[in-house]
This record gives structure tokens, sequence and C-alpha cells, in this order.
């Protein structure tokens, strides 16, 4: 049985439909072309397509045309973008000629779509990129499809997946309007080609979650093809995709975000683009971190009994914070601290596994911990030796400059992987910050903040108290 598809082609303002069958051949699709658009000649174009992960397929001989037909039955991409290369012009895509085209499968008879990966990946493989493999990139082709779409995580979730969406569907865009509330946004070639794609969504206030309130998805640009380099791979795109390895694996470097990025989404990225992700991936990280003491100190506010409140919250595998004991006692004491961890020892011990405790470095915790829990692995909560350390460094005396300065290197130290990482960064911080330090770091034990002198089954445990 004839396999066929109903071809939509668009050249300037005027649109055609006609079929393409198995038996088509490249002389009788540009010979349609030409006949059917009034300034197209036979041998002054070329025909361009592209598929999610190969951004240059072309379509130019009998065997291209097989290839672009094999793979539409038995994939299920539902549109597909010609481009146009004009010949006459100066090798540049030419500004007025597009073809846009919108491919849907009907096939007659004995179906393709019973062919196996292996033989979709031995089509793609002929086209440019010489890997076949998949890209987790792929699905974000579908993040933006219909008015109504919601996102939870509200403005900042929209402008992330409109970013990875405009990359994997090959333009860029502008913000015509970008606050919390709304977001307005168009095709870059609005102004240059007057394109008419655009995106309006907003806030809904009941819910705080964003949604689409109108949507143009058609371009009317022309050149839109999917490019390994795009303005729309920010480093926010770039923090988003690893925040959760960097959370596991702080010391994790730009040039192995870079390697990965190429590997598994067919990105390439700059160092120093790659470094800022990794940045800004840190700080989301720390931000968990300053905000799940910030709940603490909301129960402290919230009670109603006058003195300390004691708290003990366990961290699931999920990164998930869940209270697990609390106590109400009239000052941080030793004293009151035992009384308080052997409350807990009563749930912990039964257990029979050692867990991880992660805690300000309260005097009087400390000393009782180590009586009550010895040896188990207590690392000090990143967030609040950085507090500390700032408090030591104000910005009237020092300057904001050094106080970032003393911090960075801190950080340095904290998540140095190896001993000589970790001696390179303190000999630094010692200098740099000089008696003030010494004096922070003497009272501190760098068994229980340097990532390079944690234990193994500190790194390793997943479940924590804090
Ligand atoms: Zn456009």
């Amino acid at each position: 049985m004839e396999v066929c598809v109903i071809s939509k082609c668009t050249y300037k303002s005027e649109t055609i439909m006609f079929s393409v069958s198995e038996k088509s051949s490249m002389v009788d699709v540009s010979k349609t072309l030409c006949l059917r658009f009034r300034g197209l000649q036979l041998g002054s174009f070329t025909l361009w397509y592209s598929l999610p992960g190969y951004s240059s397929c072309l379509l130019e001989t009998d065997s291209d045309l097989d290839m672009m037909m094999a793979y539409l039955s038995i994939s299920n991409a539902k549109t597909m973008n010609i481009l146009v290369k004009d010949l006459l012009g100066s090798g540049e895509y030419s500004g007025d000629v597009c073809a846009n085209k919108e491919l849907i499968s009907c096939e007659k008879g004995e179906s393709l779509c019973s062919s196996t990966v292996e033989d979709r990946n031995e089509f793609l493989g002929r086209s440019k990129r010489a890997s076949a493999k998949p890209l987790l990139s792929n699905e974000w082709e579908m993040y933006i499809h219909h008015v109504g779409q919601k996102f939870d995580g509200g403005a900042e979730e929209f402008r992330l997946k409109l970013c990875k969406y405009a990359l994997e569907a090959g333009f860029n865009f502008l913000y015509a309007d970008n606050d919390k509330k709304r977001v307005i946004v168009v095709c870059s070639n609005k102004k240059l080609e007057g394109c008419s794609w655009r995106v309006y969504a907003s806030c809904c206030e009941s819910t705080g979650c964003f949604v689409i309130r109108t949507l143009n998805n058609v371009h009317t640009c022309v050149g839109r093809i999917r490019e390994s380099k795009s303005k729309m791979m920010r480093s926010r795109v770039v923090s988003s995709l690893f925040v959760d390895r960097i959370r596991a694996k702080p010391e994790l470097k730009p040039i192995e975000i870079i390697h990965e990025l190429k590997d598994y989404y067919g990105i390439d990225i700059s160092y120093y683009h790659a470094w800022f992700g990794k940045e800004l991936a840190k700080l989301d990280v720390h931000g968990d971190e300053s905000k799940s003491f910030n709940e603490l100190v909301w129960y402290v506010d919230a009670s109603k009994y006058k003195g300390q409140l004691l708290c003990a919250s366990g961290k699931n595998g999920n990164q998930g914070f869940y209270p697990l004991a609390f106590g109400v006692v009239d000052s941080e004491t030793e004293e009151n601290w035992t009384w308080f961890l052997q409350h807990l020892a009563a749930i912990l011990l039964p257990m029979g596994r050692m867990v991880t405790f992660f805690s300000d470095c309260n005097h009087g915790l400390l000393n009782a911990m180590g009586a009550m829990f010895p040896g188990w692995p207590h690392s000090y909560c990143y967030y609040h030796l950085k507090q500390n350390l700032i408090s030591k460094y104000p910005k009237s005396g020092y300057g904001k400059l050094l106080q970032d300065r003393v911090v960075n290197l801190f950080s340095k130290c904290a998540y140095a992987v190896t001993e000589e990482e970790f001696k390179v960064a303190m000999d630094e911080l010692v200098v740099v910050g000089s008696s003030k330090v010494k004096t922070f770091i003497s009272e501190l034990s760098r068994d229980h903040y340097a990532k390079a002198f944690f234990s193994k089954e500190c790194v390793m445990e997943r479940w924590q108290i804090v």
C-alpha cells in the first residue's frame, strides 16, 4: 500500500496543500513548488528541514526525501519546518522565501509505526549528527502548547520553560513585558520580519500559578533551526538543569557541565556560562538552607511558651524536611540539650543505623551531642557559619569587597574535595582574613564543616537530622 503525507506549504503570503507519496521524487516536489508559487525557479533554491536534535537535514536527493518520509511515518512528529536557501543571493537564508510545511501522516494500509527505536536511530544516523542517541532536550518542544496551560512554579517556571522551548524549536524571543504578575513574549524577528508568534501569560490570583492567556504559536518568520548554540541557553537554564547535581556534588566542575550539556542535550556553552550557571545553582542550594532555618525560626515565634524551642527535623531522600522532635526549655544549656537528645536517642537508636546531624554550632549542643552520639557524623550548617563569619567583617569598616572575598575563600575551604585543595584555600583565607579568621577557624573543627574531612557516611547517608 502506498504511504503518503499531506504537505502544507507557505511561500510569501500564499499557502498550498499538496500530497507527497513514497513514490514522489525531489524533482516532483520542486516542480510542484515552482508551478504553484510565482518567482520560484528550479535550481535557484535548496530545501532544508530540521528534526529535534538534528538541526540541518538537507532535502536534496530522492534518498533525502525517503528518509524524511520514513521519519515522519515512524515518529509522532506532527509539524515540519522546511527552509528555503536561496542559491542566487548571497548564500544567506532568503529573507522572503519561506516554505512552512506541516506534514500530516495519512498512511494507508500497512503501518510503519511498529518499527523499533533502532530502526529510527538508523534513519537519524544518516543526518549530520554523528551520535544517534535521543537528546534529553527533545521533550522541551512540548513545553508550550495551549491557552490555559498552567505553570505551578509561577513566572519563574514559565520563563524557564519558555527558554527551553524556544531553544528546541529553534528561535529567539524578546520580552515585551516581564514581571512577577505578567509576561508577554514575542519572536525576536517581530521587528525585522513582522513575525506574529506571541505568548501572554499572567498570574492566577487565587492559586499563584502562571497561566497562558493568549498564544499565537505559529511563526511567520524564516530561519528556525535548532542550533547547538542558542541565546536562549541562559545561565538560569544551566542552573535549573544542574541544581540537583550540585546539591549532591558541590565540586562539580564547569568543564563537566559543558561536557554533559553537549552529550545529553546537544548544546554548546562557553566556560564562563557554565561557571555562572553553577554559581546560580549554588545560590539556590544555599537559599534552600536559609529557608529551612527560617521555618525553624517561625516555630519559635509561633510558640506561646516562654523560653527556647529545641527542634530536630528529619530530611528525607527527596530533600524534604519533616519535624521529628521538639521541646521547650528555659535556655540552651548543655543540660537541656542532653535531656532533649536523650529523647531523640530513644527514637533513633532502635532504628539501628547511624544518621548524619546538621546543626548550628551552639556549644551546649556540641558537648551534649559528643556524649550522646559519639562518633556519629556531624556537620555544621554552612549557612550559619557563613553568617557568623560575615558578622566579623562589618561592611562599613572593611568594605563589602573584603567581606565577599573572605566568604568566597571560606566556601572554597568548605567545598574542597581533597586535603591539598583545602590547604591551598585555607592558606589564602588566613592571609586575606588576618587575625579575625584565625580566631574563627581555631574554634572550629574542620571535620565538621570541610567536605574534604567529612567521614564517608556523612556524604553517603541519605537520612539526616537537622
Ligand atoms: Zn518567528
